[in-house]
């Protein structure tokens, strides 16, 4: 079982560096994601960027995953290798990004629409993305992680969406996997009590149809059974004071796209960072 590592408040101000560095990534990756370009060259881009933010790619390397991203279209719900294949219109693609600086790590990850998607598609994002901060809302003194996991599920599931049991969320510092882990599914009032100072990448990752996944021969690719979209939204949260503040954020990535959000607004300190 990892460790869970609390964080002092000086250590947290390190980590939303660490963020930042992603969500920033994220930023730039947003304003290339088009039809024709390849997964491979995003993660060229990624990887230079991070380079040049004074920071280590967090993914290259860790566990020996060949390259700084994990892309994953489609039915591919995590942990996909970048390739030549060219994305094209109505694909969706989860990115999934990792930075180390100062010694700690960030890790987050959005999934982003190629041009106009199915309807249906986009409700699975707009809903899985709406499940990552159900499951934020609830990282709060006195609650326990499975209060976070039944907020998740319970939001997905009333939509008919399938919560995946096999992949789950995770402590965050010096080390990319700490403890505890966190189930995107779970039973009020049962797990693990939140504590100050813990620091947690929640994710969310809900497939289109069947929770089931099959993984392929590349030891890494994570599919769905039924061959249905999956989406995958993370966020890097720590306790301060009790409540739930966001150390990334998606604002670079709304800000390369033109879209206006104040979801995050309950859960920063400074509302605007871009
Ligand atoms: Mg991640
Ligand atoms: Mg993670």
């Amino acid at each position: 079982m990892a460790v869970i590592v609390l964080k002092t408040k000086e250590e947290i101000e390190l980590m939303r560096e660490s963020a930042l560095i992603v969500s920033k990534t994220l930023g730039m990756l947003a304003a290339e994601i088009k039809p024709g370009i390849t997964s491979l060259k995003l993660d060229q881009l990624a990887e230079s960027f991070i380079r040049d933010h004074q920071a280590e790619p967090g993914f290259l390397g860790l566990y020996d995953f060949p390259n700084t991203l994990c892309m994953s279209p489609n039915a591919q719900v995590v942990h996909g290798i970048p390739n030549e294949k060219p994305l094209e219109e109505g694909d969706i693609i989860s990115i999934d990004c990792g930075a180390l600086k100062n010694g700690f790590y960030g890790d987050h990850a959005y999934t982003f629409a190629v041009g106009e998607i199915d309807p249906e598609v986009e409700k699975l994002l707009k809903v899985t993305k709406a499940s990552l901060y159900e499951g934020i809302d609830t990282f709060r003194a006195g609650n326990r992680l499975g209060d976070m996991g039944y907020a998740i599920q319970y939001f997905c599931e009333k939509e008919g969406y399938g919560v995946v049991r096999e992949l789950v969320g995770h402590g965050l510092g010096r080390v990319m996997h700490e403890g505890p882990e966190v189930p995107n599914y779970g039973k009020r009032g049962k797990g693990k009590k939140f504590q100050e100072g813990m620091v947690l990448a929640i994710e969310p990752m809900i497939n289109g149809g069947t929770h089931r996944i099959k993984q392929l021969k590349d030891g890494w690719t994570i599919l769905t059974a039924d061959g249905n979209a999956s989406a995958h939204f993370e966020h890097n949260v720590a306790l301060v004071d009790g409540k739930p503040e966001l150390l990334s954020t998606f604002q670079y990535i709304y800000a390369a796209l033109g879209i206006k959000s104040d979801e995050e607004l309950p859960y920063r300190k400074e509302p605007l960072l871009v």
